[in-house]
């Protein structure tokens, strides 16, 4: 294992290892275009020059392999000075665009201009112009002029996509980025072409000209699209309603983890975030009329309270969700399972047919089925297989159909989508109490005699196990809408006006009693947690 020394200091590496990667160990960062952690060594930008000790002449840090004894510089003045140099070439043919490029404010020419270029423009001679605002695909646009050939994109669609839609073509300073003919940069992955673009020669459709991303703030979640749970960023505003008519989140950026999703995550969970800020449900409501918290709390504790004294908790079926928070199914079980007594409540619905590939996406479109296992809701990973309830007795709704359960309450899904409006329809006009929680409008809450919003997962704290039993951590980035609360709040309330002592009093104090009493979880807690993830300890639930 060679040990070499940069900028003075020692480090011993995995032989193969390259300077900029020995650089990295020491917290040394070494400004780069082409290279990426994630994609193969192109060494074709030149900005990451190093001075190596005894070489001839500057050397590209992400293509030099670490030798025993190398002393290298990553700060001296010769490299300060062969890096503007770099970049004044970089530069150009480059557009004057910043005040119109949406990627001023976090552009790499812009910061690194600023950190080594600094130079007076000799550049006298007319700059080449290059095609402007080019759709690529559904999700993407290209400024051929802002673009400086790094070809990360072209490796992505190549090695990690491997649909290679686009290319460089043409030489010298006429050479672009574009598609190959008959291409259109539509997979299933293209938005990630935007965040490794390093300038701002590729730019996201759907984020273009929403907000300058100075008025961004970040934080760190987790993807609901499916149960791979890939880590994200939320960017958001939320004092500023005019820049998008009213709506929070602006984009989804992926967050490495090197056990989920690296550097990548899907288009369709970074575009699926409208849900936040669209056909939210707004006010509590009760058969069609705008309530309050405090009315829906003391008439559902009493209808809770009297199927108890009339000995008919049998006839309670309740439907929690794999959409939901570990907190938040651990407090439904404490509540309606060991508090009440309730024997029907488990996620028993069909599980929606989704796709997979053999990549990140999984077909499975709920973040938290492998939590709801293991909390006590074995449905969650046995799902009904047919859509028709009629075909699978002996289930939750089967037996609300069929009057055997007298009251039902419903965590998110759309029974209308499910089971079909007619089955529905029925129902609420037969059942006593029918409670739709959830945060966004469908069939369901259209016939539910209660409706109550929901907080969504921008708004709550909590966790989820992933597929591969990866707990990770969602936070909240910003009030819940209107009246929505997170369903740990209303559980809780719920609880302490039937007279259960559940006395938590954040999503954390319910994870350490969670971690306590479930095998699975134990010894985990919000720190060890952190922002990667830690392993439950078992995928299968115990026996209990
Ligand atoms: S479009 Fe962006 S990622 Fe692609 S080669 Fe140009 S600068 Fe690099
Ligand atoms: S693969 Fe699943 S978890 Fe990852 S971004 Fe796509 S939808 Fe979200």
């Amino acid at each position: 294992m060679p040990t070499l020394t940069i900028d003075g200091k020692q480090v011993t590496v995995e032989p193969g290892t390259t300077v900029i990667q020995a650089a990295e160990k020491l917290g040394i960062f070494v400004p780069r275009y082409c290279y990426h952690p994630g994609l193969t060594i192109a060494g074709n930008c030149r900005i990451c020059l190093v001075e190596v000790e005894k070489a001839p002449k500057l050397q590209i840090a992400c293509n030099t392999p670490c030798a025993d004894g190398m002393v290298v510089h990553t700060q001296s003045s010769k490299v300060n000075q062969g890096r503007a140099s770099v970049l004044e070439f970089l530069l150009i043919n480059h557009p004057l665009d910043c005040p119109v490029c949406d990627q001023s404010g976090e552009c790499d020419l812009q910061n690194f201009y600023m950190q080594y270029g600094l130079y007076d423009a000799r550049f006298q001679e007319q700059k080449q112009k290059k095609p402007k605002a080019v759709p690529l695909g559904p999700t993407v646009m290209l400024d051929a002029e802002r673009c400086v050939l790094c070809s990360r994109c072209t490796r992505f669609t190549d090695e990690i996509t491997r649909t290679g839609e686009l290319g460089i073509f043409n030489r010298g300073d006429k050479a672009e980025v574009g598609l190959y003919p008959g291409k259109t940069l539509d997979n299933k992955y293209s938005g990630n072409v935007v965040d490794i673009c390093p300038v701002g020669a590729l730019t996201d459709r759907d984020f273009r000209f929403k907000a300058r991303v100075w008025y961004l703030s970040s934080a760190p979640s987790i993807c609901t699209g499916c149960s791979q749970g890939c880590n994200i960023d939320v960017h958001y505003v939320i004092d500023r309603p005019h820049l998008a008519e009213g709506a929070r989140i602006m984009r989804l950026k992926p967050r490495y983890n090197p056990d989920v999703n690296k550097w990548w995550m899907c288009d369709e969970g970074r575009y699926g975030y409208k849900f936040v800020d669209e056909n939210r449900i707004r006010q509590v409501s009760h058969r069609g009329q705008a309530v309050s918290w405090e009315d829906a709390y003391s008439s559902l504790a009493a209808s809770l309270a009297r199927f108890k004294s009339d000995g008919r908790l049998n006839e309670i079926g309740i439907l929690p969700s794999a959409q939901q928070t570990n907190e938040e199914l651990f407090l439904v079980r404490k509540l309606f399972k060991e508090g009440l007594g309730i024997k029907n409540c488990d996620i028993q619905v069909p599980s929606p047919a989704g796709t997979s590939d053999g990549f990140l996406i999984k077909p499975d479109k709920n973040p938290n089925t492998m939590g709801a296992a293991l909390i006590g809701f074995p449905g969650a990973s046995k799902p009904l297989k047919s859509t028709n309830g009629s075909s699978a007795s002996g289930h939750i709704f089967d037996k609300a159909l069929s009057g055997e359960i007298r009251a039902l309450w419903v965590f998110g899904h759309d029974l209308v989508k499910l089971f079909g409006e007619e089955k529905v329809k029925a129902l609420a006009a037969s059942l006593e109490l029918f409670v739709f929680q959830g945060s966004n409008d469908n069939g369901t809450a259209r016939y539910a005699h209660w409706v109550l919003p929901s907080a969504v997962f921008a708004e709550n704290d909590g966790t989820f196990v992933n597929v591969s039993g990866w707990v990770q951590r969602i936070k909240p980035c910003f009030a819940p809408l209107a009246d929505s609360l997170p369903d740990a709040q209303v559980l809780l309330e719920l609880a302490r006006r039937i007279g259960i002592s559940l006395s938590f009093k954040s999503a954390e104090e319910v994870f350490n009693a969670l971690a306590a009493e479930m095998p699975a979880f134990g010894g985990l807690t919000y720190e060890r947690i952190g922002l990667q993830g830690a392993r439950v300890h078992q995928k299968e639930p115990a026996a209990r």
